[in-house]
């Protein structure tokens, strides 16, 4: 910032294609490699070395700087045709993300021992999606811990996404154990205000600006930062140039964002002084409607 705050501007990536525009585009790092993209489109999993012969080069890429790697983010919405799942009334409140990995140990074995054998290629971290409570991380790692022990890998960086609001509310407790939080605010919005994401009647008030999502990012940083851990965001909000003084005021450590977003959101950040952000963060708190915090916004910094 103009003012001297360090805030990371990363992206985010869903191949080898992104990771490389990412450095083009001058991001100090992949703040979310979505793995999906290796698991869709095919009848059977993705063995363990073809996930090695992706995320090797991903990190080759990168070399020291960070990859976040998200373990496998599907479920009800997203369904693989080899994995067999019940069928679900709510499929975004049933078996999703980390939920459905804990669920099939082998699946998540496979794509674990594929990322630490990669890290020794690059700098890769580890993030877990939709954990919604301690244990669900106490479990995760607890299967990581022993995949290092067996591969002889040094203990990897592990983290999660905050998507689910159970985990915002809780974070200075998840804090304690887990190495840094990535908060999705598609998701985390979707969840606060119980509007789908996918539908297009609600599209227009699905806003991650609303003070009740902002409540819960603040207090996401705040138990963070607590127990000396950081705290991104990889969600669309990160890349909002209304957002970004707010996220900025409330403390966030690190921004990753779309691609092709990475120069603008550097250049924005570099005009802005966090001695003149944290106030508005506040008040951002203080508004009723998303709407009162971008009209808040535009009137304090002409966005
Ligand atoms: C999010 O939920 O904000 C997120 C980044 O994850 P995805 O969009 O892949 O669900
Ligand atoms: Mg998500």
């Amino acid at each position: 910032t103009a003012d001297g705050r360090h805030v990371e501007v990363v992206g985010n990536a869903g191949s080898l294609a992104d990771t490389e525009k990412a450095l083009k585009m001058g991001a100090a790092g992949i703040g979310l490699l979505r793995t999906e993209f290796l698991f869709l489109e095919r009848t059977t999993a993705p063995t363990e070395a073809e996930q090695y012969d992706v995320y090797r080069p991903i990190a080759e890429t990168m070399g020291k700087l960070p990859v976040i790697v998200r373990t496998l983010d599907v479920g009800g919405d997203k369904p693989l045709p080899y994995i067999q799942m019940q069928r679900e009334e709510n499929p975004f409140l049933g078996e999703r993300g980390i939920r459905l990995c804990l669920n099939r140990p082998d699946l998540f074995r496979q794509q674990l021992r594929a990322i630490l054998r990669a890290s020794l290629h690059g700098n890769l971290l580890i993030m877990f999606p939709m954990v919604g409570d301690i244990e669900e991380y106490r479990q995760a790692r607890k299967l990581l811990d022993e995949l290092q022990a067996e591969l002889n890998i040094p203990r990897v960086t592990a983290g999660i996404m905050i998507e689910v609001p159970s985990a915002a509310l809780m974070a200075d407790v998840l804090a304690k154990e887990v190495d840094f939080f990535s908060i999705g605010t598609n998701d985390l919005t979707q969840y606060t205000l119980a509007m789908d994401r996918g539908n297009p009647l609600l599209s227009a008030r699905q806003d991650g600006l609303h003070p009740a999502v902002l409540r819960l990012i603040a207090k996401t940083i705040e138990g963070a930062h607590k127990h000396g851990k950081w705290a991104g965001i990889c969600g669309e909000l990160g890349s909002d140039p209304y957002a970004v003084p707010i996220l900025i005021g409330l403390g966030i450590d690190e921004l990753s964002v779309n691609v092709p977003s990475v120069p603008l959101v550097k250049a924005q950040i570099r005009g802005l002084k966090v001695s003149e952000l944290r106030g508005l963060a506040q008040q951002a708190l203080e508004c009723s409607t998303a709407h009162e915090v971008r009209e808040l916004v535009k009137k304090t910094l002409s966005v």
